[in-house]
């Protein structure tokens, strides 16, 4: 078979400013990145609390290597799974208030493993249209009906699961922190419709753990809902600068999980030296709970800066997200090529991660960066915009 239609797929990719390559980070220290020989200031990753070089994380997965060497060689459920895992699952419960937590490969991983394993054929999964790829993944490969709905309609979702009784059972799924729009799902009003018609909720907290609430448990707890959302999915490879995938429940639910979600099942268990980093994130958090307030009142400097500049980011962000939408792909790219020449890395961010038309600059704040980096950084975006 022909492998050529690759080739033209690419070329059309590249006409359009769509074609994406990976920028090689030569060197970086977290705050700074070094990409072709050019140092910048970066204000793309998803290191909110500055943890994934911290000091304390680095020698956790140093010592975990010495102990237990580099790969786990096995999936959980053969000989992959030993004491740092389970002390991390105790931990990550213990965090999220729960009784019992399973860890995954990756959070796409446990997205897609937690979804396939509860939706049946016969169930009805209502779908935000604005999820992240991995939740509609694992909603499409379930096997269960499809139903997408937008969180700026819930009176739509009402009606719907109103007038469509499933003689299966029903699941609502959501972004806690919505990726690319940087705002936050309406949870209070989800939990209602789930407690109302019966459906169970399932909350992505890949960008809220560490940044919402006022222990850094997400969205779930900014609300105080968190003990009303029975299947929270995490992430150690955001806030806690690791590598892994996590999800809390009460007890059943994981045992379910660890015993049918297959992205966890036939994977190799993660390796210890991720799971102790993301202990020490996990007990710095507990130890210090100040950080993510320190990162909102840095985010809200930033966005009064923006606005005194004229500058306006998406309606309805909030937090460390700040997406600034430009429109069309070329004028994305030209703008993210001043900030560059500014010295500064944010994400241009174009279809399809986003809907056509929509293309933007997407600024993701962290504590790598001090009060006047986001007074320069605010200048620099202001400056970029009126130039493009
Ligand atoms: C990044 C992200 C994931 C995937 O997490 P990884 O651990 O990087 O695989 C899942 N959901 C959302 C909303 C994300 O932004």
């Amino acid at each position: 078979m022909s492998l050529e239609w690759l080739t033209d797929e690419l070329t059309r990719l590249q006409g359009q400013n769509l074609l994406r390559r990976a920028k090689c980070v030569t060197q970086t220290s977290g705050a700074l990145v070094e990409i072709d020989g050019r140092r910048l200031r970066d204000a793309s990753s998803n290191d909110y609390l500055a943890l994934s070089c911290h000091a304390d994380v680095r020698k956790a997965a140093i010592d975990a290597i010495e102990q237990w060497g580099v790969g786990a060689r096995a999936s959980p459920l053969v000989s992959g799974f030993g004491p740092v895992h389970a002390e991390l699952e105790t931990e990550l419960a213990a965090f999220e208030e729960t009784n019992a937590a399973l860890l995954f490969p990756t959070g796409f991983a446990a997205n897609v493993g937690t979804l396939v394993a509860l939706c049946r054929s016969g169930d009805v999964v209502y779908c935000d249209r604005l999820n992240h790829a991995s939740l509609v993944d694992g909603c499409r490969h379930s096997g269960a009906t499809l139903k997408v709905f937008r969180h700026d309609q819930l009176d739509r979702l009402e009606k719907s699961l109103s007038r469509e009784a499933s003689k299966g059972r029903r699941y609502i799924a959501t972004d806690a922190v919505f990726s690319m729009d940087g705002d936050l799902a309406p949870l209070p009003e989800l939990c209602k419709l789930a407690e109302r018609f019966d459906a169970t909720l399932i909350v992505d907290e890949a960008h809220g753990t560490g940044v919402f609430g006022a222990t850094g448990r997400g969205a779930c707890e900014h609300f105080q809902v968190d003990h009303r959302v029975p299947v929270r999915i995490g992430t150690l490879s955001k806030a806690l600068g690791s590598l892994g995938g996590f999800v809390a429940g009460e007890r059943p639910l994981i045992e379910f999980l660890r015993n049918h979600a297959r992205t966890q099942m036939y994977s190799t268990a993660l390796p210890a030296a991720n799971c102790a980093a993301a202990l020490a994130s996990l007990r710095l958090l507990r130890d210090d709970p100040s950080l993510p307030s320190k990162l909102q009142t840095l985010s809200r400097r930033f966005r009064d800066r923006l606005e005194e500049s004229g500058v306006s980011p998406a309606v309805g962000s909030t937090g460390p997200i700040v997406p600034i939408v430009l429109g069309d792909p070329d004028r994305t790219l030209a703008a993210a090529g001043r900030l560059d020449e500014a010295g500064w890395l944010v994400g241009a961010i174009r279809p399809p991660t986003v809907p056509r038309g929509t293309s933007r600059l997407r600024i993701s704040l962290s504590l790598h960066l001090s009060d006047s980096d986001v007074d320069d950084l605010a200048e620099a975006v202001a400056a970029a915009i009126r130039s493009t």
